[in-house]
């Protein structure tokens, strides 16, 4: 569209995307106790804004010609007006990206986080904390916003308006200059706010690490000492944190310079701050967060690490500066080794970064390896990204045993987070697998009968509950020399597994005759038929008759339940297995009846051990009209 014919166009009025009305509405409603981060969430926009006119301006120097190349950002107080303006001179924005980044919200799964919102308010607190709301939060101090931009490059100005509530108005504006100028028209209870000593301070609270400076405009009639009126001041030190020495860096300033870099409002869990220096040198300051992000397993979710060459803001977006199962990880990387001047795309390829990458892991399991010293320290990472760094377990070959080493479990035998070095220092005489169970959660799987053998023998069994378990648990093979073997697959290892005494003696119930076995088992192949693949005695079982099984080799029944999920058809190919317990009182009654009374106790058998597995009952009505005859019978 040419320009004048945008001039043309009157001031349009516009909806917020219901998502934005409804974070609005958590954020005025005083959602935050410290409303004094929506300079911080400003000065941090303004920061961005002109590390990517810098960036771009690399490619397209006349885009900085446009104003002034030196970048700054400006606080301007007006007193009378009762208005706080943040200015930059940085990239801007055009109409469209007015309306989509003020008017929308560009982050994959914030309606889902939205909807689980509880409505609890004190719960919502530490959600909405998790998740940032950015230019939003402006709305927590002023009544109404108006931001006035131009994009570098660009001729025309445009003026945003908004009272935050439901609409906001977009309109081209004369003599607007590149940028953005944001005016926020304070509400009487913020008046704070419009107190030069007040912005000081916060500003050194919480932007001293913004590279770019930050300048309070004179404010006219503001003393200071009560001497002079107070003249432009550059409120921040103005240098890239990561270049300075780590000596010079308080704890403060590194947990708000995380909250800067990774639009974060939890503090960090680590911090890991170190230069690189040999062949290629890099200086990188990372960031694990505490708290779990809300988008975490959203395949949109990209790598936020930011990239810097020379102090230019690359990209916050290249794959491949840190593998996938590192993704929760912020910070930047800063290197003078790479090349300025190629784009985007190449870069990622480049061999250089992926030394850096290289190194970046080595340092950051190194970290994790010391930490995992102090096991509630460490547990509560775990808790929170030990589903994502489990991913690393089958794609990450090179740090395989570093990763198992760092990787905890939930135990039958065990309260609280196990590790494998644990798990087989306790491995039972004449054991030499490291035994597993997946299922939906921890304690529906203590409760399996697939435990049961392995429970009389006091032998461990880590319970896997996460669906990523069942990709890795099978790829990786071994840990200490130790194969990793899921239950289903292990009934005939217990025999030879030396369990503790007393519970050998209690085991002793007695078999039934080889032969009765043998009948008993084409019986109920017979009267089952195809809802079977197969059917066969286990030692696995102490208080249960009978348990299902997927087919070794295959697929879990849990596995093939997930899939299935997702609408994926292999799933159908599971072949299942009924075993049995031959030392079990109802299954030895099962061996003399015949006729109706075999084939109706043949099928609640197969029916309840579907139910026990998880598995959908095909026909239930079947289920409930002979689980009603039994009863009928046993009740007299
Ligand atoms: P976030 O910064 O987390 O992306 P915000 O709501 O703070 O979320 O901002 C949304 C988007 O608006 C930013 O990603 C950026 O593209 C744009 N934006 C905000 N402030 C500015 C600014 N001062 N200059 C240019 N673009 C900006």
């Amino acid at each position: 569209m040419a320009d004048t014919e945008i001039k043309n166009k009157p001031e349009e009025n516009m909806q917020f995307q219901a998502e934005v009305a409804k974070l609005l509405d958590l954020v005025v409603h005083s959602l935050y106790s410290n409303t004094e981060i929506f300079l911080r969430e400003l000065i941090s926009n303004a920061s961005d804004a002109c590390d990517k006119l810098r960036y771009a301006g690399l490619s397209e120097p006349k885009l900085l010609d446009d104003g002034s190349a030196t970048f700054e950002i400006h606080l301007g107080l007006d007193k009378t007006a009762k208005t706080l303006t943040i200015v930059d001179n940085g990239i801007g924005m055009n109409r469209e990206e007015l309306i989509a980044n003020l008017g929308t919200i560009a982050k994959s799964g914030t309606n889902e986080f939205l909807k689980s919102l509880s409505g609890d308010k004190s719960k919502d607190v530490s959600l909405i904390g998790q998740f940032g709301v950015g230019f939003y939060s402006s709305f927590m101090v002023a009544d109404k916003v108006d931001v006035y931009s131009r994009k570098a490059g660009d001729k025309t100005g445009y003026r945003w308006s908004s009272d935050g509530k439901g609409a906001f108005t977009v309109a081209v504006h004369d003599d607007v200059a590149r940028g953005a100028k944001i005016v926020l028209h304070m509400k009487d209870s913020a008046d704070e706010f419009l107190d030069a000593f007040r912005l000081r301070q916060i500003v050194k609270t919480y932007s001293d690490h913004i590279a770019v400076p930050v300048i309070l405009d004179a404010v006219a009639g503001e003393k200071k000492d009560d001497e002079e009126a107070v003249k432009a001041e550059t409120l921040n030190s103005a240098s890239a944190l990561w270049t300075r020495p780590k000596s010079e860096i308080t704890a403060d300033q590194y947990k708000e310079f995380y909250h800067h870099v990774g639009h974060a409002f939890d503090d960090p869990w680590h911090t890991l701050h170190f230069k690189a220096e040999g062949a290629i040198e890099y200086t990188s300051l990372l960031y694990i967060p505490s708290a779990k992000p809300f988008d975490l397993f959203n395949p949109e979710r990209k790598n936020a690490v930011k990239l810097y060459v020379n102090r230019v803001f690359i990209s916050d977006q290249l794959e491949g500066l840190l593998p996938r199962y590192l993704r929760f990880v912020r910070g930047v990387v800063d290197s003078s080794d790479l090349p300025l001047n190629i784009s985007r795309e190449m870069l990622q390829n480049n061999p250089i970064l992926r030394k850096i990458q290289g190194g970046l892991v080595k340092r950051l399991l190194k970290d994790l390896t010391a930490r995992a010293e102090k096991p509630d320290e460490y547990n509560a990472f775990w808790e929170v990204f030990g589903p994502v760094m489990k991913e690393g377990l089958y794609e990450d070959f090179e740090h395989r045993d570093e990763l198992l080493n760092l990787a905890r479990f939930r135990s039958s035998t065990h309260e609280g987070w196990v590790s494998l070095k644990d798990y087989v220092a306790r491995m039972k005489e004449g054991q030499d697998a490291i035994y597993t169970i997946t299922g939906d959660n921890a304690a529906m799987l203590k409760n399996s009968p697939q435990l049961e053998g392995f429970m009389a023998k006091s032998i461990e069994v880590l319970l896997l509950t996460d669906p990523i378990d069942e990709f890795w648990a099978s790829s990786v093979g071994l840990y200490d020399k130790k194969t990793f073997k899921t239950v289903a697959t292990a009934g005939d290892d217990l025999a030879k597994i030396k369990g503790s005494e007393t519970e050998e003696k209690k085991e002793d119930q007695g078999a039934a005759s080889e032969q009765a076995i043998k009948d008993l088992i084409e019986a109920l192949k017979k009267s089952l038929g195809a809802a079977v693949a197969n059917v066969r005695t286990t030692d696995k079982l102490k208080g249960s008759p009978v348990c299902l099984v997927a087919d070794t080799g295959g697929m879990s029944l849990h596995m093939a339940r997930m899939l299935k999920q997702h609408g994926d058809a292999q799933s159908l190919a599971v072949r299942k297995i009924l075993e049995i317990n031959a030392k079990h009182a109802l299954i030895k009654r099962l061996m003399v009846l015949s006729g109706a009374a075999f084939d109706c106790a043949a099928a609640l058998l197969l029916d309840q051990a579907r139910i026990v597995e998880g598995e959908p009952v095909p026909d239930p009505v079947g289920f409930a009209k002979r689980l009603s005859a039994m009863m009928e019978k046993a009740l007299g």
